[in-house]
């Protein structure tokens, strides 16, 4: 550089920034080229506004920012055709105010966990290119007349300043790649970060790979016009719309593009808000499509169109992570740490807001596209009902938009279910947790006409105690956690003290309690239940036991009742056998109860062969 008109240092207390720039954020280095790029598509934002208030006048010139890739000149250049800057302006927006800013974020951070400390490590601007490069050189004009100047600064902090050479207003930044970062001279490298964070900017971007022109020449040998290069990024993502102006097909399109899900989502909520909130967003639910795939979503958070991360559970409540979708927040303080935005009030508007229009989503799918709803309903169903759990305004919210799924595959409302039942039975709902274990009990309700719900994974009989905790009007019990009132008829069971004794010795369990009722059906003659709250109980300490707790589960016996069924000509049979046969069938019955109220153990079953064999000789 002849002709050189400044020389600096910058200065003392700056002479440790460039060692702890080029070690920071050791995991986040490939932000460096979202902070150049934006800062290039800042420039062109701020011509254009300057255009558009009759300051300046562009002549309807074309903006774009250019990314060109040189792997054998080692360096990856940003260019752009915006706003420039004189050599003042350079003095004080590039060696004043942009350095004092990145030392400040420096040593405001230096301290905290790299992980958890800012999100989406914004802030280090400009500098953040030493990360990566041993000299950065930058070439800038401003729109105005002033004259274009080149500056080149290097790790040492020494920068030089010199007439530059360029004809038009805009500026370009050439990082030199150090040797140790020679990754960021790969082609899909700077593709891969460009399609991470550059996606949706307001400006065009184009990328080229010097080196790449050979390959296009031999593609373009049969004389076809080369194809005009298609900008890398979306200029006007499909959340700036107005939801109105949105087809179905541009928010799935949309949704391919951004998560590479090919299934479509289940539906969709276009997020709009204006002041004094002022963010944007899409949420997809997606598609689940079998229970084993674990359901992680992803929420793509966005500053004016600059990726920032992914999944921050400060702006979005973490259940709602499980979606799938974009958030620009323009207002989001972005340069702080988490535990500041767990604590902003903004941010905490915000993640209620985006509740709010979920929960407004399913009630209106609820409301008025019912057979919609009940279709996706298996598919959201686990993530609605953990959200509930998570957030009990949630659940206020659309607790009249849960569906419960019955045995014969009708979805209903559990109001919808109250009232249909009322007639037999009051505030409770039956339920099923095993269709096939609990067939006998299953085919006794419906003969009785009363609908058994399925909630068949450990998740919903969780969410079940939970909704009983939020309103305790309604119960939720078990098909064979009792006789329901319904089931039995209207004849007096007279109480067989002898045969009550005879059950419990078969039983081998002394605290077996035995009632006698009349059913209606008569072909049960008897029947095991399983008190709700015994069996919840049991649940739990298995859980725990699971989890490594020992809660002393032996403490907490099942408390199971077999109800004797005083219709059925079985047991009125019972009562004339002699008393080895009389023991021998009670043993049987007893087994049979067991069978279909669960699995046997392997002990047990071995029993029950035995005892078929032993019961088949009376014959
Ligand atoms: P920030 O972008 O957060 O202000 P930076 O360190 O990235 O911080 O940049 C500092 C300043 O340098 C910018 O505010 C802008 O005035 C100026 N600047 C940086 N890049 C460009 C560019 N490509 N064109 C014009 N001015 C720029």
């Amino acid at each position: 550089m002849e002709n050189t008109f400044k020389k600096g240092g910058i200065s003392v207390q700056t002479e440790h920034i460039f060692p702890v720039i080029k070690k920071w954020l050791y995991s986040e280095k490939d932000i460096f080229l979202r902070e150049i790029v934006s800062n290039a598509s800042d420039a062109v934002t701020k011509l254009k506004r300057l255009a558009s208030l009759g300051q300046y006048d562009d002549g309807g010139e074309t903006y774009r920012i250019d990314v060109i890739l040189d792997k054998a000149a080692k360096t990856l250049t940003v260019s752009d055709n915006g706003i420039g800057m004189t050599a003042e302006e350079l003095d004080r927006y590039i060696c004043q105010i942009a350095l004092s800013g990145a030392l400040e974020f420096v040593e405001k951070y230096e301290g905290e966990n790299k992980n958890n400390g800012i999100i989406g490590h914004f802030g280090l601007g400009f500098y953040s290119s030493f990360m990566v490069s041993d000299t950065v050189e930058l070439i800038t004009k401003s729109y105005t007349d002033a004259p274009a100047v080149h500056w080149t600064c290097n790790t040492d902090g020494n920068y030089e300043t010199a007439e530059g050479e360029r004809e038009s207003h805009g500026t370009t930044v050439i990082m030199h790649i150090s040797d140790e970062e020679n990754a960021y001279l790969e082609k899909y490298k700077i593709e891969e970060i460009l399609d991470k964070y550059c996606a949706f900017m307001p400006v065009e971007i184009y990328f080229t790979a010097e080196g790449d022109e050979e390959e296009k020449k031999e593609d373009t040998k049969d004389e076809k016009e080369p194809e005009p290069p298609k900008p890398i990024n979306d200029t006007t993502p499909l959340w700036l719309k107005n939801p109105s102006d949105c087809t179905p097909e541009e928010y799935k399109e949309f949704y391919r593009k951004v998560f590479h899900d090919w299934r479509e989502p289940l539906f969709w909520i276009h997020v709009n808000a204006d002041y004094p909130l002022n963010f944007r967003g899409i949420l997809y639910f997606p598609k689940i499509t079998n229970e084993y795939e674990s359901i992680e979503g992803q929420v793509k958070l966005y500053y004016n169109q600059v990726f920032v991360a992914d999944n921050i559970k400060e702006v979005i409540p973490e259940y709602l992570l499980m979606l799938k979708g974009v958030l620009d927040c323009p207002e989001l303080p972005l340069n702080v740490s988490r535990s500041y935005l767990q604590n902003n009030t903004y941010v905490a508007k915000v993640s209620a807001h985006i509740v709010k229009k979920v929960a407004d989503k399913l009630n209106s799918l609820c409301n008025t596209a019912r057979e919609e709803y009940e279709k996706v309903w298996n598919d959201i169903r686990t993530f609605v009902e953990y959200a509930c759990m998570r957030d009990r305004k949630f659940y206020d919210r659309v607790k009249d938009s849960l569906l419960i799924e019955l045995t014969d595959g009708k979805f209903v409302t559990t109001a919808d279910y109250l009232e249909a039942a009322k007639e037999k039975h009051e505030n409770i709902v039956y339920y099923t947790s095993d269709k096939a274990a609990q067939a006998q009990y299953i085919s006794m309700f419906e003969a009785q006409n009363i609908a058994v719900a399925v909630f068949e994974k450990q998740l919903h009989t969780q969410f079940l105690s939970m909704i009983e905790s939020y309103n305790s009007d309604v119960k939720y019990v078990r098909i064979d956690a009792d006789v329901a009132g319904a089931l039995k008829s209207d004849e007096t069971a007279v109480e067989d003290k002898a045969l009550s004794e005879l059950f419990v010795k078969v039983s081998g369990n002394e605290k077996l309690k035995v009632s006698f009722s009349a059913l209606k059906d008569e072909s049960v003659p008897v029947l095991l239940t399983i008190s709700e709250e015994s069996r919840r109980m049991e649940e739990m300490m298995k859980m725990y036991a699971m989890s490594g707790m020992n809660m002393g589960m032996s403490s907490f016996p099942t408390e199971a009742t077999l109800t004797v069924n005083t219709a059925s000509p079985l047991i009125a049979k019972l009562g004339t056998l002699d008393d080895e046969k009389q023991e021998k069938t009670a043993a049987y019955l007893y087994e049979l109860a067991l069978l279909s109220q669960r699995k046997l153990t392997a002990e047990e079953l071995q029993k029950f062969l035995a005892d078929s064999y032993s019961v088949l000789d009376l014959i």
